[in-house]
């Protein structure tokens, strides 16, 4: 489960950012690059926040898009992954941007 490896540099982050107060829920962006599969995400943040402040804490997951721009007609889009072609005209001339965040929003505290 990759979903571990990201839950862990969130747990890591939440604590240099919480000290010592303990968590209730967190909130945290994440592009859809990483294919976070959300039950994979709770169970691997229930692991990774264990014996930290964040244990029993929720991590909310905002899923962002890969944001497409097409260098021949000027189309925009989102998608779930690097698109390989405009939709609009079919060319290769596609730029991607962004889907690969991994960002803590916000952290509630009890
Ligand atoms: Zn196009």
């Amino acid at each position: 489960m990759h979903e571990f490896g990201l839950c862990a540099s969130v747990v890591d982050a939440v604590q240099r950012r919480a000290g010592d107060r303990p968590v209730a829920s967190v909130r945290v962006r994440v592009g859809r690059l990483h294919h976070v599969h959300p039950e994979a995400w709770d169970q691997s943040f229930t692991v990774a926040a264990m014996g930290t402040v964040a244990a029993d804490a929720t991590a909310d997951l905002v899923l962002l898009p890969v944001r497409a721009l097409c260098g021949a007609c000027g189309a925009t889009w989102e998608a779930d992954d690097v698109p390989p072609a405009c939709p609009s005209c079919s060319s290769g001339d596609v730029e991607a941007a962004g889907g690969d965040e991994l960002v803590l929003e916000s952290i509630t505290y009890r």
